[in-house]
């Protein structure tokens, strides 16, 4: 585990690559606000590949979709397996960047998909916080994605990501919560 300020990563962390991921995550974050006003849940994912190229990019659509396997992170794996005609991400090299950290359910699609680094922003204790949404118990995923060759960088521009998530609370929006008793 490597730190840099907040940020932290299962692998040294490269500033160039944080670099990129500040800049894509403040982007999702930036156009949040025009997902969340056509319906969408108040996360947003992208899949990017080696090159820097946009392959995916999908908000959670568990509320308009009526599907709560919806979260973004799952919507942007569909969406690229498809734009790339493979159920097996794993040759292509890719990268998911996702404006908070995945939940349990994700954790585990990105492990069947082949992704091969992880960035995201605002982290679940912090989700859970601000939204109520139950993140899920999760095992140590760090150092399991590690031991898969998966990259995994977090807290990334929390800020940014802070502030969307109030406004979503502030506005009313509906935050999904199965019965638990
Ligand atoms: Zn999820």
């Amino acid at each position: 585990m490597s730190h840099n300020n907040d940020v932290i990563a299962n692998e040294e962390i490269n500033p160039q690559k944080l670099q990129n991921a500040r800049e894509i995550i403040l982007a999702l974050q930036a156009a949040m606000p025009d997902y969340i006003a056509a319906g969408s849940g108040p996360f947003l994912a992208a899949v990017y590949d080696e090159n820097g190229h946009l392959v995916a990019q999908t908000a959670n659509s568990v509320v308009g979709e009526l599907c709560s396997n919806n979260h973004a992170e799952m919507n942007a794996i569909k969406a690229a397996e498809k734009a790339l005609g493979t159920y097996d991400l794993s040759s292509h090299n890719l990268s998911l960047y996702v404006t908070s950290e995945p939940c349990m359910m994700c954790i585990g699609g990105i492990m069947w998909s082949g992704i091969k680094a992880v960035y995201y922003g605002v982290p679940s204790k912090e989700v859970e916080q601000i939204t109520g949404f139950d993140e899920g118990f999760k095992p140590n995923w760090f150092d399991e994605f590690k031991k898969r060759g998966i990259s995994v960088y977090g807290n990334i521009e929390t800020e940014a990501g802070k502030k969307v998530l109030h406004d979503y609370v502030k506005n009313g929006n509906t935050v999904y919560q199965p019965e638990r008793k």
